[in-house]
């Protein structure tokens, strides 16, 4: 059982709890944890270089939450891999689960947004209507 689980992080802190469970559970599991985070696109009217720097710096800031997010797991006995793919977060964490043969993903409640007093986010609220595995949503 959960041989597959993709992990979905914006970066939020809810997200980086949703990395702890995410590494006890593929500890306990010896599954394998393909952890993604989608971005939005750049708008094109940017123009260069303007454009160039956007880009460098949003890759840069996908790196480190990916960097963070994997420390937060820690050492897994399965594979362990990360990606960063442009798009909408529900779209991207949907197809993603179902490119990877997820058996189960796990997000966050609540992300970077500001909404509070909204119980669920909606794309934590998209992937749990959606989903065609078991999703676990953590806060
Ligand atoms: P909203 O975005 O609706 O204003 P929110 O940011 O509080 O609200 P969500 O965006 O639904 O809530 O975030 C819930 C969880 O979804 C996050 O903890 C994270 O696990 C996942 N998530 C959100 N955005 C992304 C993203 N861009 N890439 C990957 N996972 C994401
Ligand atoms: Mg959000």
């Amino acid at each position: 059982m959960f041989d597959h689980i993709l992990l979905a992080v914006d970066g939020s802190d809810h997200s980086l709890k949703a990395a702890k469970v995410a590494g006890d559970l593929a500890r306990l599991s010896g599954g394998t944890l393909h952890v993604v985070t989608a971005y939005d696109e750049l708008p094109h009217y940017l123009g260069e270089p303007n454009l160039s720097k956007a880009i460098a710096e949003r890759t840069n800031n996908v790196e480190k939450i990916l960097l963070a997010t994997v420390e937060e797991v820690g050492e897994i006995p399965g594979e362990c891999d990360s990606e960063y793919l442009e798009g909408s977060p529900a779209e991207t964490i949907l197809r993603e689960a179902e490119t990877h043969n997820a058996d189960l993903i796990i997000m966050g409640t609540r992300g970077r947004g500001e909404m509070r007093s909204l119980l669920l986010g909606s794309q934590s609220h998209k992937v749990l209507s959606e989903a065609s595995c078991p999703v676990m949503l953590v806060r």
